[in-house]
């Protein structure tokens, strides 16, 4: 078995974790054209193991925007601070949906940097959030 190999057992309990949306975006997997990917939250290459405390369900997007981050830079108040840990942390205490509800806005320092390093309000989601907010499916009850 490859290292990278998740075991599907694991898949499957941070799929029902999740409620089958990214943990970072919440965008919806079943709007998704790409199937969702498991998150190493501290990377493999930083000795992060593959263990269910320590993997998030997410999409592509966020993934790939997340490379083997943990930390990133909150532009407010010039600290380098953990990235959201969905294990760990709660979403709605770090993030909120702004007035427009298409853009997350970010509560904390970790959620101002989470925001900023995976892009979470990359135009593709937005396209995606308002789509979804035109058949009544976003914003996500938290
Ligand atoms: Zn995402």
């Amino acid at each position: 078995m490859s290292r990278r190999k998740i075991p599907d057992d694991i898949k499957a309990q941070l799929a029902v974790l999740s409620n089958h949306r990214c943990e970072y975006c919440l965008s919806p997997e079943a709007f998704s054209t790409q199937a969702f990917e498991i998150d190493h939250i501290l990377a493999m290459s930083l000795g992060g193991d593959t263990v269910l405390q320590n993997l998030a369900y997410c999409c592509r997007g966020c993934n790939s925007h997340k490379f083997n981050k943990f930390k990133a830079l909150d532009e407010l108040t010039g600290m380098v601070v953990p990235i959201f840990n969905p294990r760990e942390q709660t979403w709605k205490e770090h993030f909120a949906w702004d007035a427009d509800p298409l853009y997350v806005i970010g509560l904390t320092p970790c959620g101002r940097a989470t925001i900023d390093a995976l892009k979470l309000n990359r135009p593709k989601l937005i396209e995606l959030r308002e789509l979804l907010l035109d058949i009544h499916r976003h914003p996500p009850e938290l």
